[in-house]
């Protein structure tokens, strides 16, 4: 039970986000008595062999519920999605080689960035040119790239790929920064060399980035590099080759298991479209507000919106739903508006009251 049960409260924040309250829960069980040894899971050694079979566990689940061929490996890492905008480059781009990256927001306008400092970048497509509002379909890929980076979801601008683009170079792969929309809807991984996610969006708190890499692209060694920037320093050592993030891993051990119990990818898949439909319905309809994402791009994720009118007054309506306990709506600053985040977490009862709050508010305009 949790004190914000006295008004339902629902955080809409974009990440961190909220988690479920049975993995809340657990979290704060373990971080008194983990699992009756008297002591807190953030005291325990990794070492022990209830941390070893707690990764084990995790990597499991991550495995079965993605289905991942056994060719892959997964690391929980530590630095966030920011420090894989360096990895990705340092381990995968050979000296001479060229990395695609698509840009479709300030996330994979970082992931270039790093990625230039290393190699060679070229921008297959952008969309910049009107505030990143859509995902660009015509893409210029180079014959000769090593791999094609992609954001699948944007966060700030609430866009995502409902297809993934396809490779060119019959030798190439994806590479994919999934850190808003990983565990929300089943894909197909064998088109994909890597993938790097955050948690503290769809699976648990700060402090660990799951990374599934495929097992030919350990070890490539093509440049020296700091020991903890190698891939294979963290698959030789089962993501314990310095102090692991123990306490992370463990709450997204527990929204995975959570995950299960819903059916699955496939079954939140279905939840989040349900739950993503009313809301995009809602604005559709509602005269006060307005989605300035292109329809087909809409994330199922991050659902920005505006007032249809400028003469509304943001901060009111931002103050109207707090007081309903709707919380952390403000839009990010470069889209302005609103922006509800509507990850795995969020409960369908969560949509309906922001709807209800929505329509309340026009009412009384
Ligand atoms: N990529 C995406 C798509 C994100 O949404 C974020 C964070 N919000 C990042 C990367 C950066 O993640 P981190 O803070 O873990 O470095």
């Amino acid at each position: 039970m949790k004190n914000r049960d006295i008004m339902k409260i629902y955080n809409f924040s974009a990440g961190p986000a909220c988690l479920p309250d049975k993995v809340l829960n657990a979290a704060s069980k373990a971080s008194i008595n983990y699992k009756h040894t008297g002591i807190s899971l953030m005291e325990i050694s990794h070492r022990s062999s209830h941390v070893i079979e707690l990764f084990d566990n995790a990597t499991k689940r991550v495995k079965n519920l993605l289905s991942i061929p056994s060719n892959y490996k997964i690391l929980w890492l530590q630095g966030g999605a920011s420090t894989q905008f360096s990895m990705v480059p340092f381990n995968l781009l050979p000296d001479k080689g060229i990395a695609d990256y698509i840009e479709t927001g300030s996330w994979s306008t970082k992931a270039i960035k790093e990625c230039k400092l290393i190699g060679k970048v070229n921008i297959s497509g952008s969309s910049v040119n009107q505030n990143f509002n859509y995902i660009p379909k015509e893409i210029n890929q180079s014959t000769d790239s090593t791999y094609l980076h992609i954001t699948s979801n944007n966060t700030i601008y609430g866009t995502q790929y409902k297809t993934f683009p396809k490779v060119l170079n019959e030798n190439g792969y994806l590479v994919s920064d999934m850190s808003s929309d990983i565990f929300s809807r089943s894909f197909d991984i064998s088109k994909f060399g890597l993938i790097y996610a955050g948690a503290q969006k769809n699976m648990g708190p700060a402090g660990v980035t799951l990374v599934i890499i495929r097992d030919d692209l350990v070890g490539l060694n093509y440049r020296e590099m700091p020991t903890m920037f190698n891939y294979e320093t963290h698959v030789n050592k089962d993501s314990m080759f310095n102090t692991p993030p123990v306490f992370s891993v463990f709450v997204v051990n527990e929204t995975l298991k959570w995950l299960e119990k819903l059916g699955g990818v496939s079954g939140i898949e279905t939840i989040n479209r349900k739950k993503a439909d009313k809301l995009y319905s809602e604005i559709e309809s509602n005269d006060l507000f307005h989605c300035p994402v292109k329809k087909e791009d809409r994330s199922d994720m991050n659902v920005p919106f505006i007032f249809s009118d400028k003469k509304h007054d943001d901060n009111s309506f931002l103050e109207f739903c707090e007081g309903r306990g709707l919380k952390t709506l403000k839009g990010h600053r470069s889209v302005g508006g609103f922006r509800a985040s509507i990850y795995n977490a969020m409960p369908e009862t969560g949509i309906d009251k922001l709807i209800e709050t929505m329509r309340l508010y026009s009412n009384k305009l």
